[in-house]
């Protein structure tokens, strides 16, 4: 039984303008890393299908699933907040990118991979309950953790979430879901500009400070998010995998590097062996520099999987 490694070739029609940092590029620099790699080896591929209305309004309101799919141009571009934009392929792609996540969660659930990883664009964990923004539709994580209680039956999922930014969205979706349990760090003085103030006790928000770098990252991971996950027991862990907080993407200035995620994944493996049997998805995020995203993502990947 192999993990699963997921991906839908619209998600690299979806694209916001040649200048933007969000780009098609970004699922073909990490698919080729890891080809390079040697890590799709070990892996069992999947075409993400589209999620379903129906999935996708469990972590959101109708009326923006249906304002998503009305904004959807025939042709040229579409703004949905000052830095989201949609083109033609852009509603597919996302459909795609949050049924990547509902898979990912069916085949673990169902013990048919023991964890999976969604390279799928766009990301999701800035999209609110009725929300587009920060380069998101929809919460794909947050479908995903929705699938996984309200249809696989959980009780307790956790979601960690180590992109540079905070995950207002999953926060948003989450706050008031005592089934969750949320753990992000984030440079404090970047978008969405706010998080400090947890929305609910069920959030675990640690605002690093600029050049926190490797020590700082894992030192808040250590005292604030693994004596939270141990004291959750989750059944299962979803990962919002966000790699723009390394040192040479320049989204950020946290300074981390490929160790620090190769070390944070292991801390999550970790307790998902103890309290989750193991049951893993990690759904990309952030990244905007191809070399250190595919790098990063890679050394994510390794041990995810298993294959350090
Ligand atoms: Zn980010």
């Amino acid at each position: 039984m192999l993990p699963a490694y997921i991906y839908h070739p619209d998600c690299s029609k979806h694209e916001m303008g040649s200048m933007h940092p969000e780009c098609p590029e970004r699922t073909g620099a990490i698919h080729d890393h890891l080809l390079m790699k040697g890590l799709l080896e070990f892996m069992q591929p999947f075409e993400a299908p589209a999620a379903t209305e129906e999935q996708l309004a469990r972590a959101h309101t109708m009326l923006h699933v249906h304002e998503m799919a009305a904004k959807s141009p025939a042709e040229g571009y579409e703004q949905v907040d000052p830095d989201t934009w949609m083109n033609p392929h852009t509603y597919q792609a996302a459909l795609h990118a949050a049924g990547a996540a509902v898979l990912a969660t069916d085949l673990v659930l169902r013990g048919e991979a023991p964890v999976a990883f969604c390279n799928v664009r766009p990301p999701g964990h800035h999209a609110e309950r009725a929300q587009a923004g920060g380069f998101c539709f929809f919460n794909n994580v947050a479908i995903g953790i929705r699938h996984a209680l309200d249809v696989h039956g959980l009780q307790r999922v956790a979601l960690v979430d180590f992109d540079v930014h905070h995950g207002n969205g999953s926060e948003d979706i989450f706050h008031d879901d005592e089934r969750v349990l949320m753990c992000s760090t984030f440079e404090y003085d970047l978008y969405p500009f706010f998080g400090h103030e947890p929305r609910g006790p069920n959030m675990v928000n640690i605002g690093l400070t600029p050049r926190a770098g490797g020590e700082g990252f894992r030192m808040a991971v250590d005292q604030f998010w693994l004596p939270a996950l141990e004291k959750f027991r989750p059944q299962m862990i979803f990962i919002s995998a966000g790699f723009d907080g390394h040192r040479e993407d320049d989204m950020g200035n946290l300074g981390l590097v490929e160790a620090d995620y190769e070390w944070v994944t292991r801390q999550v493996m970790e307790i998902a062996r103890r309290y989750a049997q193991g049951r893993v998805v990690s759904c990309l995020e952030g990244g905007y520099v191809m070399s250190p995203l595919a790098r990063s993502a890679a050394a994510h990947v390794k041990v995810l999987i298993g294959a350090d």
